[in-house]
C-alpha cells in the first residue's frame, strides 16, 4: 500500500496518520519526490482497510493493488486448485456436473434419483436436508432423517454427497453424511459459519449471495482459505436484478472474472437463475461455453409433486437430454465430461 500525502498537510496531521500506522503495527518507509511525499507500508498490510488511511487529513490518495482476498487470488497462487471431493475432483481436465433434487424427501425419491443420476455418470449426489426458505410456512427439509436417506442413496451408486449446512452448529451432524458442504446464497456473509468451515477438512461450495459482489463472494472464500480449508468451490446462481422475465439473473460475466481474479474452481447452478426448467438447457451450456468448470442442476424424478422447487428442476428425460448436449459441448471445449 502507497499513501500519498496532501502538500498541504501540516505537521500535526502528518503526526497524526504516522501515530495511527504505529499503533496498528506497521512499519512505515517515507518517500519524497519532486512533486510530493509518499509513505510506504512494508510489513505484510492485509489489516489494514484503505479507506480508514484515506480518512486522515494528511492524506491525498491511497494506492493499494492488492486484492483482499489473498489466499483465494491468483497473483498468490497462479495454478488453477482442482477440489478433491472423495477422490472426485472438481477442476482441472474435466468438466463436473453435481446433481439431485432441491430437497430430499423420502427414501423412494432418493433411490430413483441416485438409480438414474448415477447410471449416468453423475459422481456427486446433491440433495437440501435442512432448507433455507423464503416463507417460514414453506417445507423446511427432513434434518437429520434426510441426510440419511441422501448417504443411503448415494451410498447405494458409489456417489458423492454435497448438502448444505445452514449453522455452525450444525457441521458436526453433516460431517457423518457429507462429503462436501454447501454455504448457501442466503449464508454467504455467514462469517461465523464460513470460519467454523475453515477448521473442517472437507470441501466447502459457497454459493454467491443474490446481491454479492465478485470481492465479497471471493472474501467469503477467503474465510474459509484462512482458517486453514483449502478445498472452496465457487457456485454462481444468479444475481437479484431490475429483471421479471427469470427467477434471478445469471452472472454470465462472473465466470471469467473469477478465473482472472481466482485459482478456484467455479460451477455454475442454472436451477436456481432460470426458475423454470425450460431455461435450464440454455444457461447451462452458456455457462460451460464461458467456462465454468462444472454445473449444480436440481434434478427430480416427479417434478410436479417436489416439495420445493419443482418449476426449476428437470425430469430424467429432460435431463438426458441436456446430458447428452453438454457432453457434445465440452468435448469441444476440450474438457471432457463423463
Ligand atoms: C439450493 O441449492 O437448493 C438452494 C437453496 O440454493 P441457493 O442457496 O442458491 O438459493
Ligand atoms: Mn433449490
Amino acid at each position: 500500500m502507497l499513501i500519498r500525502l496532501k502538500s498541504s498537510a501540516t505537521q500535526h496531521q502528518y503526526r497524526e496518520l504516522l501515530d495511527y500506522l504505529e499503533r496498528e503495527g506497521y512499519e512505515v518507509k517515507k518517500y519524497s519526490t519532486d512533486e510530493s511525499v509518499c509513505l510506504s507500508i512494508l510489513k505484510d498490510a492485509a489489516s489494514l482497510d484503505a479507506d480508514d488511511v484515506r480518512a486522515f487529513d494528511a492524506v491525498e490518495e491511497v494506492v493499494d493493488s492488492r486484492p483482499p482476498y489473498r489466499r483465494a487470488s491468483r497473483a498468490l497462487k497462479p495454478e488453477d486448485t482442482v477440489v478433491d471431493v472423495g477422490g472426485v475432483p472438481i477442476g482441472g481436465e474435466r468438466t463436473r456436473i453435481i446433481a439431485g433434487p432441491c430437497s430430499v424427501e423420502d427414501e423412494g425419491q432418493m433411490h430413483r434419483i441416485a438409480t438414474h443420476l448415477g447410471g449416468k455418470g453423475v459422481f456427486i449426489l446433491r440433495g437440501g436436508a435442512y432448507k433455507p426458505r423464503t416463507s417460514p410456512y414453506a417445507f423446511q427439509g427432513l434434518g437429520e432423517k434426510g441426510l440419511k436417506l441422501l448417504r443411503g442413496a448415494a451410498d447405494s451408486q458409489g456417489m458423492r454427497v454435497v448438502s448444505e449446512v445452514p449453522a455452525a452448529e450444525l457441521i458436526e451432524r453433516l460431517d457423518h453424511y457429507v462429503d462436501m458442504y454447501q454455504v448457501g446464497a442466503r449464508n454467504m456473509h455467514n462469517t461465523h459459519l464460513l470460519k467454523a468451515l475453515g477448521r473442517t477438512n472437507k470441501p466447502v461450495l459457497i454459493k454467491r449471495a443474490p446481491s454479492a459482489t465478485i470481492e465479497e463472494w471471493l472474501l467469503a472464500a477467503e474465510y474459509v482459505l484462512a482458517g486453514g480449508n483449502p478445498s472452496v468451490v465457487l457456485v454462481e446462481r444468479g444475481i437479484r436484478s431490475f429483471a421479471r422475465h427469470v427467477r434471478y439473473t445469471l452472472d454470465v460475466s462472473a465466470i471469467p472474472i473469477i478465473k482472472e481474479l481466482s485459482h478456484l474452481p467455479v460451477l455454475v447452478d442454472p436451477s436456481h437463475a432460470a426458475g423454470r426448467r425450460r431455461l435450464v438447457p440454455p444457461l447451462a451450456q452458456a455457462a460451460l461455453a464461458a467456462g465454468a468448470d462444472g454445473l449444480l442442476i436440481e434434478v427430480h424424478d416427479k417434478p410436479s409433486l417436489a416439495r420445493s422447487d419443482g418449476a426449476q428442476s428437470l425430469d430424467f428425460d429432460g435431463f438426458d437430454e441436456l446430458h447428452a448436449a453438454l457432453q457434445s459441448l465440452a468435448a469441444v471445449l476440450g474438457r471432457p465430461l463423463d
